[in-house]
């Protein structure tokens, strides 16, 4: 049996060996940064039916088997990685990973996982600190007379979207749970928010046509001067808002939305303020960056992904209140056989979150940063925003290239020539090539190439190339 601890150690350290040389031949751009296969043709290759027939993955076989593995995955280590919000992650918080799954405290209650509970714990109140928000000790977390904050690690930024607006609408609409949707309820949120903030709205029974735009400027940025009169519209016509989304940063371009205005709005309307700062939290760790999300502590709830701009392996999201309460309320019902009196040292994070069993989240995220210290993380936000405005300005520079904005964050949008087709085109060159894997948007009405800045390693020469690369296909296409 090669699940048995005996043979642990030897083939683990044949897994760790097959993800050395492939960090190394990802980071020394010795194989492509990605290449895309027939999913049919890899699961033959990897010879999967056969695996599930006889067993046995083990030793000299499992080694072979995982370099098969890693010669077809996508290469977030390699410099050329541009395309996604995904942390390029690092290798201590990936051990967090190992030991998570190795132990498996599944810590839907403080009993079947206490460290990683704790650590949970300890790692939303460094995060709500971040924001400036109030923390308590564990043992008044749940205090019913108490404003504190608090939170939950969930699994990703949308169905942390999901839970802080649960928790919007069961502060606005406590019956909703029990008796669904009274009819006159919208959610406002800026055009530029990613599309779980609509998907929550649907999941949430609100109607994805009720969620409505809040007016934006030319570069999609929402302007505060426009909400008080589309509050009155709405409240003329008898709509009762349950939340205003305002983006730290959105996601195409990375601009933030002023949230000390917006906020000073919401309040006093009394509208609840959420925050989406899944991507751009990160600037909560920078003394540099902080002012970009200036009057955060003024929301209601915000979230926030480590597995973006902090380094952390995927998934790790917060969701954050500055009541707890309205968390602790968000989902209106007891699971008996979980949840009852009980004396124990430490809370269970269940009742705020939608899963039942969840991995240790806040693990990943801890050794991330304590292998990286608070100092070098402030260092790691700082350079991939440094880097990615350095290149924009580089590319401004160009006569055949176009960019679309001046980035606030590690997100930089540009274009060749004015086609939104060859955009499209220029990227799938580009991706079927295999030095860089970029991705486009769809940002003030047309296609633009987008860049994120998520490797540390990538730098400079690194978007010189691409540029280059970008001309070579313009050429290809009979454009440049
Ligand atoms: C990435 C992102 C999300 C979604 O987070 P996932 O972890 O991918 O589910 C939501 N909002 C914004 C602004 C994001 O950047």
């Amino acid at each position: 049996m090669s699940t048995d601890s005996g043979s642990f150690g030897s083939d683990a350290g044949l897994v760790v060996q097959a993800l050395r040389d492939y960090l190394a031949d990802s980071s020394d751009r010795r194989h492509g940064v990605l290449d895309q296969q027939v999913a049919e043709a890899i699961i033959s290759e990897l010879e999967l039916e056969k695996w599930l027939r006889e067993g046995d993955l083990g030793g000299a076989a499992l080694a072979q088997w995982v370099q098969d593995y890693l010669a077809r995955t996508t290469r977030l280590h390699h410099p050329g990685y541009l395309a996604h919000q995904v942390a390029t992650p690092h290798l201590t918080g990936a051990l967090g990973a190992l030991i998570d799954a190795t132990t498996n405290n599944a810590m839907a209650i403080y009993e079947m996982g206490p460290a990683a509970s704790s650590i949970e714990y300890f790692m939303i109140n460094w995060m709500l600190q971040k924001i400036g928000w109030k923390t308590v000790p564990c043992q008044q977390q749940m205090d019913e007379g108490s404003d504190h904050a608090g939170g939950v690690l969930t699994n990703g930024g949308s169905l942390a979207n999901l839970t802080a607006l649960l928790a919007a609408r069961s502060a606005a609409v406590p019956e909703f749970w029990a008796r669904g949707n009274p009819g006159n309820l919208v959610l406002l949120a800026p055009e530029q928010s990613h599309y779980s903030i609509k998907r929550a709205a649907a999941i949430l029974g609100i109607g994805e046509d009720n969620c409505l735009r809040v007016a934006a400027d030319g570069n999609g940025r929402t302007r505060p001067d426009q909400i008080p009169a589309q509050l009155s519209r709405l409240e003329d016509t008898g709509h009762q808002v349950i939340a205003l989304v305002a983006n730290a940063c959105g996601t195409a371009a990375g601009l933030y939305d002023p949230l000390r205005e917006i906020a000073a709005i919401c309040e006093s309307n009394g509208i609840w303020l959420h925050v989406d700062a899944a991507h751009g939290g990160g600037a909560l760790v920078s003394k540099r960056l902080r002012h970009l999300v200036d009057g955060i502590e003024l929301a209601d709830s915000v979230i926030w992904d480590a597995h973006k701009m902090l380094r952390t392996p995927t998934l790790c999201a917060a969701v954050l209140v500055r009541d707890h309460r309205h968390l602790d309320h968000a989902f209106s019902q007891q699971a008996s056989y979980l949840v009852h009196d009980k004396d124990q040292p430490g809370m269970d994070f269940l009742m705020r979150a939608v899963e039942c069993t969840k991995s240790g989240l806040g693990l990943k995220l801890f050794m991330t940063l304590a292998a990286m210290g608070e100092k070098g993380l402030e260092a790691h936000v700082n350079h991939l925003v440094d880097t990615a405005r350095e290149c924009a300005a580089m590319i401004a520079e160009q006569k055949d290239f176009e960019l679309a904005v001046t980035p606030e964050t590690n997100i930089v949008c540009f274009r060749a020539g004015d086609d939104d087709a060859e955009q499209l085109e220029v990227r799938k060159r580009l991706v079927q090539a295999g030095n860089y894997y970029i991705s486009t948007t769809g940002y003030r009405g047309c296609r633009w190439l987008r860049l994120v800045f998520m490797n540390p390693a990538t730098g400079r020469d690194d978007i010189s190339g691409l540029l280059e690369e970008i001309r070579a296909i313009r050429v290809e296409l009979g454009k440049a």
